[in-house]
């Protein structure tokens, strides 16, 4: 079997999953909301499932939903975009990285990871043969600067995989973060793989920059996106590429051996949720915005100290003022103990270096977000103990 994968052990998000279910703790660990998603998309993929189309829609996805891609991302993020050249339809973001990563890098290749990292980013970038040069991001800021680029990027590398918003930090970057990241790849053959699935779920009034949105980046990056996390409805899996028309071919040659399409009827109910007006957008961030400041509230109340929380549906406890050094193993306590299940964020470093914070998902209803905070709050005296 392929050590990669044979070695590799079951996800955190699994792992404290499967532990929150055995012990009945609350399930503030993988991150998923537990809102139904907007009952209109849902009727819309209802209607198509009776009445569309259930064969094998176009190997790139339907037309009509890359039509609506380039057209969101115009209205939202100002992109130009041609939807029949420059937009693949996905089963899920995670397809979509694996399809990049396979279609870009060739063995021996360098690719750069921004420590924490989404779990799956590092053996799949393994498993296409590249290997991985990291940059190291650390609380409370998670900024990464010229200098930390330089010493990552060089005449090998192939592809900067950059999560922005970044889970699990929930940290926003903003247009001169990017301008840094198109300044240190100038002088390679690098390409920007941007994971961008956080890029409605952002608070305070911040707006999202796509690698898309930078000039010198627009035609060497790949930006992906996913329905899942726009409409709040993770387990559909429609994820979408957008690339410059030569990049997007290569890419198109992974996704047809790899999941090929992607269901039909899915993609037309995300085609016309896409449409939906600026309100709608507004409204989830409204809701996400007080679900966040709520919990923090509530962790603050029972004695955590938590980081700025920018973006995503996560926010994250400083355990460095409680004297923990060890996120795993308070991960393991504490949904034990307390019945509240987190997730570690040493799991998203390649070498488990940066052990002081823990991650709460808020994307829940009030009640279990206040569950939580009390079954917090009178486990906390037993943390001086
Ligand atoms: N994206 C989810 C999270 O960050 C996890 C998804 C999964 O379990 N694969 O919690």
């Amino acid at each position: 079997m392929n050590p990669i994968f044979a070695e590799l052990p079951t996800t955190i998000f699994e792992e404290m999953s499967a532990l929150a279910r055995a012990l009945d703790a609350v399930n503030l660990g993988q991150g998923f909301p537990d809102d139904p998603g907007p009952e209109d998309v849902r009727r819309k993929a209802a209607d198509a499932v009776i009445s569309g189309w259930n064969q094998y829609p176009p190997m790139p996805g339907l037309p009509e939903l890359r039509q609506a891609v380039a057209a969101h991302y115009k209205v939202h993020q100002g992109l130009e975009i041609d939807p029949m050249a420059e937009v693949m339809v996905t089963s899920g973001a995670t397809e979509a990285i694996a399809g990049a990563l396979l279609a870009l890098i060739a063995p021996g290749d360098e690719v750069v990871l921004f420590e924490p990292y989404y779990d799956a980013y590092l053996p799949l970038v393994r498993r296409a043969g590249g290997v991985p040069k990291f940059v190291k991001l650390a609380p409370p800021d998670w900024r990464f600067t010229k200098a930390q680029l330089a010493a990552a990027i060089g005449p090998k590398t192939r592809v900067v995989l950059f999560n922005n918003p970044l889970n699990p930090s929930a940290t926003v970057y903003g247009p001169a973060e990017l301008r840094l990241i198109a300044e240190a790849i100038r002088d390679t053959n690098a390409i920007v793989v941007a994971d961008e699935v956080w890029e409605h779920v952002i608070f305070d009034g911040r707006a999202h920059t796509s690698v898309l949105a930078i000039p010198e980046l627009r035609a060497r990056s790949v930006k992906i996106g996913s329905a899942g996390k726009i409409f709040s409805l993770t387990g559909w899996k429609v994820g979408f590429t957008v690339a410059a028309p030569d990049i997007l071919k290569v890419l198109m040659k992974a996704h047809q051996f790899l999941t090929f399409t992607t269901p039909p009827n899915l993609q037309s109910a995300v085609a016309y949720g896409l449409g939906k007006d600026a309100a709608h957008f507004d409204a989830m961030r409204a809701d996400l915005t007080a679900r966040r400041d709520h919990l923090a509230k509530g962790l603050a109340s029972a004695g955590f100290k938590t980081l700025a929380c920018e973006g995503t549906y996560f926010i994250n406890v400083d355990l460095a003022p409680l004297g923990l050094t060890d996120d795993q193993a308070f991960c393991r306590r504490l949904v034990k103990e307390a019945g509240v299940a987190a997730i570690p964020v040493s799991a998203f470093y390649a070498d488990g270096g940066m052990r002081s914070a823990i991650r709460f998902c808020f994307a829940k209803k009030y009640e279990t977000l206040d569950a939580a905070v009390e079954r917090l709050a009178r486990y906390a005296p037993k943390l001086a103990a």
